[in-house]
């Protein structure tokens, strides 16, 4: 049994298609007010699941990132979005896939989760629940979706891609993660990815809280961040746990990243993409912003 300490901790990211050479200022300064403000919220003793949906709810309204507003269409000219959330303590979880027409994707995964009996809620189906929950609408898509940082026209055709997602451990020791995701660029249509799969794209549980970014399909085979759990759990160390799970995304032909925190407040952000958007902060480690191997802080 692994010991808990009275820390906070969380980590986000604003997914692993980060390009080498472009200028992600803006999505750092961003993460890094993000960062401060979740963590305020954890100080303050707020629970963990409000933290993660809250900090995804902002990385998607940004637009700044592939997730939300940052979204691009599918092959059939509309966008479909996926998300998840994950409470660790009761292993409460709920996700939508392929959902159109919704500003926060994330919210409507915890409404799943916590006004149905059901996990995952896919299409139309998704869609004609959050309407009935009263979620918020994208009244006018054509001007409301944007171009995130980073990714431009001519990478909408190179399966460019991109992810958001938060883990947090608070005060009372809970756990918990979220994802959300625009999914591949000039993906097909109906085409879900990791991200809304609790167990290969959101984990958590009383050890561990994990999101993945990266090459779904890849993320999918390779076991993800359950995998990652699994091997933690066994006694694997944290760093060592998640690099064999990207060594085996890399194996298939993938490239992918992770962030993850403990119930010690160890944190792990670690990918093998080219670059990997992230922030982190506990009560035992100074907040991190980093979008490549330099970080803001040196
Ligand atoms: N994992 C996401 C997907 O395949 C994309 C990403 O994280 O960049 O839909």
């Amino acid at each position: 049994m692994r010991e808990t300490t009275k820390n906070y901790a969380l980590a986000l990211h604003g997914g692993a298609g980060a390009v080498p050479g472009r200028d992600y200022a803006a999505v750092e300064e961003h993460l890094r007010e993000l960062a401060g403000a979740c963590e305020a919220q954890l100080a303050d003793g707020r629970c963990s699941l409000d933290v993660v949906e809250l900090a995804v709810a902002e990385l998607e309204r940004s637009g700044l990132y592939v997730a939300g507003r940052g979204s691009a269409p599918n092959t059939a000219g509309y966008v479909e979005l996926d998300a998840s959330i994950m409470a660790g303590t009761s292993r409460e979880a709920g996700a939508i896939a392929a959902l159109s027409g919704f500003v926060s994707p994330v919210k409507v995964a915890r409404d799943v989760m916590e006004k149905t009996p059901h996990v995952l809620l896919v299409g139309t189906g998704a869609a004609k629940f959050a309407r009935d929950n009263h979620c918020e609408e994208v009244k006018d898509p054509d001007n409301y979706y944007q171009l995130p940082v980073g990714v431009t026209e001519d990478d909408i055709d190179n399966k460019a891609h991109g992810t958001v997602g938060a883990v947090a451990l608070d005060l009372s020791g809970a756990l918990s993660a979220a994802t959300s995701t625009g999914g591949t660029f000039g993906k097909l249509e109906g085409r879900v990815g990791d991200t809304p799969l609790i167990g290969p794209g959101t984990w958590a549980d009383d050890d561990i809280a994990l999101s993945c970014t990266g090459t779904g399909e890849h993320i999918i085979r390779a076991g993800g961040a359950i995998a990652i759990a699994c091997r933690y759990k066994s006694g694997v160390a944290l760093s060592v746990a998640i690099e064999e799970m990207l060594t085996e995304v890399m194996r298939l032909g993938g490239d992918a990243g992770v962030i993850a925190v403990t119930r010690n407040a160890e944190i792990a952000t670690l990918y093998n993409s080219d670059g990997m958007k992230r922030a982190s902060v506990s009560t035992l480690a100074t907040l991190n912003v980093a979008t490549f191997e330099l970080t803001l802080n040196g």
